[in-house]
């Protein structure tokens, strides 16, 4: 085979086959591998078919059909198929050519994979693609990470494909070294988990507290998504209220609220805990999936464990403003805390991430796409150093603009027993941080009783430790 494309991809299920169908549209020749050979032949005869696509019918067919610097691409299943693929590759490749890992792998993997690759002369870029089925055929956003030096070699191509925002912008750029880029997917996800869960405890209230039908809460997103909440999560949540199953009843109705999870919002709360980063919000929506699996016992318990009857007798109309107020506070304060976090992984694994560029690659393509990231790109190019989210002055003015509301709606939520994990650990959050004492001076005289860990006192200089012989025991 003569060496003709641009890039070769290995993985044809669903990311795999439309990544390559938008490489192709781009004007990229591109050569498409697959463990199970017989899919290729399908899609080189299907999809594929009469577009510059070269279906391999082996490794060596795929490196020999592509130009040097050989640059391939894994799509395929996350873990052991990443690491089998690039003990294939490597014989077969020469110095400078760059294996990319496109799936959503865990960053510490990817750390491992890019040392072990330039050990052997070779690059490797480890990705985060964000956008599902949709986004990889007409645009994702794309996270690259890995050996610096190959990023020129890839940059063409990522930015030719990935989503464009105003005008001619790509979702893309290069986030850092090793696993910098799957770092910031993570973090992504993460977001993701937290936004969902936001909106789905605001639903909980106008379903359970203000009895709203599914055509009702259709019409506030509707609204909702022409303002300040735009984003598509918003957006698939109005069309969501709206589908109706055959019979007319709202589909939403009909599904079991169990939620399913792949695992990389656990990652996000885990690595969280292990940098000392106080990412509740995240990490709640984490567990809300958990206790939403537990459908049997939640139903047992719903039959012995009481509460209070929702009810509402306030002004409906303004009680939904203020439920927008808090979905959008609530969704600064999550963004805060994911940004506080890839501030403490910068100076852990020492990556210099640019963090008004991380907010312009999830401005469009992903899940997590929405309107308010241009400010938070606008926040960090006024201030690279920002400490916290909440301190740039556009965010703070808002957050004070939405807080009597945002407080109102978990008061509610409280008192009506309705549960919501997200929104509480938001505010909580915001109330925190912005406490001048929190009554840790109590723990640490605690701490120092049962365990001698000492204190440091208010009236004495930061880092002279005392202990005190709370008993008079000697
Ligand atoms: P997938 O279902 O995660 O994986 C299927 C692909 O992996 C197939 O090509 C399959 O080959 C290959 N594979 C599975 N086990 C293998 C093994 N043991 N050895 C070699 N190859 C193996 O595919 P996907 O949904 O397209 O996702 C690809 C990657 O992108 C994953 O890491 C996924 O997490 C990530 N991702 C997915 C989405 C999404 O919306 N689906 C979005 C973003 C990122 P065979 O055909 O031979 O089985």
């Amino acid at each position: 085979m003569k060496e003709v494309s641009d890039i070769g991809v290995i993985g044809i299920a669903v990311m795999g086959e439309n990544l390559i169908l938008n490489m192709e549209s781009k004007g990229f020749h591109v050569s498409a591998f697959n463990r199970t050979v017989d899919k290729v032949e399908n899609f080189v005869n299907g999809r594929a078919k009469g577009k510059n696509i070269y279906g391999a019918k082996s490794i060596e067919d795929l490196v020999s059909s592509l130009k040097s610097p050989r640059k391939i691409m894994l799509m395929v299943k996350a873990g052991k198929p990443v690491d089998d693929f690039i003990e294939l590759l490597i014989p077969h490749l020469a110095p400078g050519d760059i294996i990319i890992d496109g799936g959503n792998s865990h960053f510490p993997d990817t750390d491992r994979r890019t040392k072990y690759v330039e050990s052997k002369g070779l690059l490797f870029i480890g990705t985060g693609v964000s956008g599902g089925e949709e986004g990889a055929l007409l645009g994702p956003s794309i996270m690259p990470g890995g050996s610096p030096a190959a990023w020129a070699a890839v940059k063409p191509i990522f930015q030719g494909i990935a989503a464009k925002v105003d005008g001619d912008v790509p979702c893309c750029d290069w986030v850092g070294e090793g696993g910098a880029g799957h770092f910031v997917k993570m973090v992504h996800n993460g977001i993701e988990y937290g936004d969902m869960q936001l909106i789905n405890e605001v639903y909980h209230i106008m379903k359970d507290v203000l009895g709203m039908s599914a055509d009702e809460m259709h019409e506030v997103f509707k609204e909702w998504n022409e303002g300040e909440l735009d984003s598509y999560l918003v957006e698939i949540t109005r069309d969501i209220l709206a589908f109706k199953d055959t019979d007319g009843v709202p589909m939403v109705d009909k599904i079991l609220d169990t939620a399913g999870q792949k695992g990389t919002g656990k990652w996000t709360g885990t690595v969280a805990l292990e940098l000392g980063i106080p990412l509740t919000l995240i990490t709640e929506s984490v567990f809300s999936r958990c206790l939403s699996a537990i459908k049997d016992q939640r139903v047992a318990a719903s039959k012995i464990l009481s509460g209070p009857t929702p009810s509402f007798s306030g002004d409906k109309k303004a009680f939904i403003k203020d439920l927008g107020d808090a979905l959008y506070a609530a969704k600064v304060i999550s963004y805060a805390q994911g940004y506080q976090m890839m501030k403490a992984a910068g100076a852990e694994y020492g990556w210099n991430l640019n963090y008004g560029s991380i907010a312009l690659m999830w401005r469009g393509g992903c899940i997590i796409r929405s309107r308010f990231l241009s400010n938070i790109k606008e926040a960090f190019d006024k201030n690279p150093d920002l400490a916290n989210l909440l301190l740039d002055s556009y965010f703070a003015e808002k957050i004070q603009a939405h807080q009597a509301g945002f407080r109102r709606v978990i008061a509610s939520a409280v008192i009506n027993g309705i549960p919501v994990p997200c929104l509480s650990a938001g505010l909580n959050y915001y109330d925190g941080y912005r406490c001048e004492r929190l009554p840790a001076n109590l723990l640490q005289a605690q701490r120092d009783y049962f365990g001698a860990h000492t204190y440091e006192r208010i009236d004495k200089p930061r880092g002279e430790f005392f202990h005190t012989n709370w008993t008079g025991r000697g």
